[in-house]
């Protein structure tokens, strides 16, 4: 890693901010339904505290748009880490302002105060300068460990750099960058890529970018219809990106001079709407979807030809699920993928929401070998786009 991290810092007596990802998932209640994410900031945290450090946490939840709305509140979260560390976390319930000064200035080392939702200032996500400054009042070190926000450039993340001497990466992000950094830049002779999920534009520059470094793509899910299109191939009325379609053949052709190194599903699960417990039509390997039917998952020659590559790669990096997995109908391919992937003598790592939640709905999430905390930023980074929240950090 080209950048400082908080190994390369001396933290006691210094004020330090530290930039979390504390955006948990929240029942109608207000309930935490899922703590993975505070769970994750732990190590940085502790590092910090034992090193003497006086933190003040800063994360944001949610979009609340620059509005105080009640129901992104960050208090929750301040309770649930306060359990998780079994210490006091601080919470005022602002993030800029004089009581939150003088609570800074009372910290005392080990101790921790969280910030109010930073969102809840218009400020934040404007990039403003003026809240930047606001933010780094009295602090001495800025460490970022929200790896799921480093593709955007806020006011937490980037202008704050400008207002503090020294800005490293904690501990979380430092083993995001180095896992994604190896896949770009010296990734094993068995590297495979597997792409699926809706958002076709997102992932298009990911496969741009590792087609080189891959020996194979597989791509399932909704984004293959795309593909499956712009060769000719009837889809039915699966979800198609009009604007892609270009894009897509042109991949093609790059792939077939490679020696059909990008794989498109053969078979499908099709439908004629998303629904439980909907007749479904299983097409043979090469048949087209009906007219009136969309492809909802991949089908049973896709899944042995994919499982079967999958179990001879070295490397594996998957994003976006196989089909509609959140209804039972459609999960198969994604949970044999899932199964597959976890049981691979490989380097495994998984980014994108809903991948994780089909890999835990498969049961098989602590045989992957890294789960990005980070969608969004994780296909920015495979694109090989420079994350504006790295760059800010300071060099080595
Ligand atoms: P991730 O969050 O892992 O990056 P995406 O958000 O890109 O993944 O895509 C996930 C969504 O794609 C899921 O909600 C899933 O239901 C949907 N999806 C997958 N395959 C299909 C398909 N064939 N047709 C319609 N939607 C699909
Ligand atoms: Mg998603």
């Amino acid at each position: 890693m080209t950048k400082k991290t908080i190994k390369d810092i001396q933290p006691k007596g210094k004020l330090v901010f530290l930039r979390l990802d504390l955006n948990v998932p929240l029942d109608d209640h207000g309930k935490i339904t899922d703590d993975t994410r505070i769970r994750e900031t732990v190590p940085t945290i502790r590092h910090l505290v034992s090193g003497g450090a006086r933190v003040v946490l800063g994360s944001h939840m949610g979009r609340p748009k620059g509005e105080k709305k009640p129901r992104f509140s960050l208090k929750p979260v301040a309770r649930r880490l306060g359990e998780i560390l079994s210490t006091e976390v601080q919470f005022t319930g602002e993030t800029t302002g004089s009581a939150i000064e003088q609570a800074k200035d009372n910290l005392k080392e080990g101790e921790l105060l969280l910030l109010e939702n930073l969102r809840f200032a218009a400020g934040e996500t404007g990039n403003d300068r003026e809240y930047a400054k606001q933010l780094s009042r009295g602090i001495d070190i800025f460490v970022n460990d929200a790896f799921g926000a480093c593709h955007r450039s806020h006011a937490s993340i980037t202008a704050i750099t400008d207002f503090i001497p020294l800005s490293v990466a904690g501990l979380l992000l430092e083993k995001e960058i180095n896992f994604l950094k190896m896949a770009l830049d010296s990734p094993p002779a068995k590297t495979t890529l597997i792409l699926g999920g809706a958002k076709v534009s997102d992932k298009i520059p990911v496969v741009r970018n590792l087609i080189n470094q891959s020996n194979a793509i597989l791509i399932g899910g909704a984004m293959a219809y795309t593909f499956l299109k712009s060769r000719g191939i009837q889809v039915g009325n699966s979800i198609v990106d009009e604007n892609a379609l270009d894009i897509c053949s042109e991949m093609m052709k790059e792939s077939d001079q490679r020696g059909g190194l990008i794989h498109l599903p053969v078979d499908h699960v099709a439908a004629i709407k998303i629904e439980p417990n909907i007749t479904v039509k299983m097409t043979k390997s090469g048949e087209d979807i009906p007219d009136n039917m969309m492809g909802l998952d991949i089908g049973i020659e896709t899944i042995k030809t994919y499982t079967g590559i999958i179990g001879k790669s070295e490397l594996i990096i998957w994003n976006g699920p196989m089909g509609v997995f959140e209804v039972n109908t459609f999960s198969a391919g994604t949970m044999e993928i899932a199964k597959a992937v976890a049981s691979a003598n490989a380097t495994t790592i998984i980014g994108g929401g809903d991948s994780v939640a089909a890999v835990n709905q498969a049961g098989v999430a602590d045989k992957i070998t890294h789960i990005s905390t980070g969608g969004g930023a994780s296909l920015e980074f495979l694109s090989g786009k420079e994350l504006p929240g790295i760059a800010a950090l300071s060099d080595k």
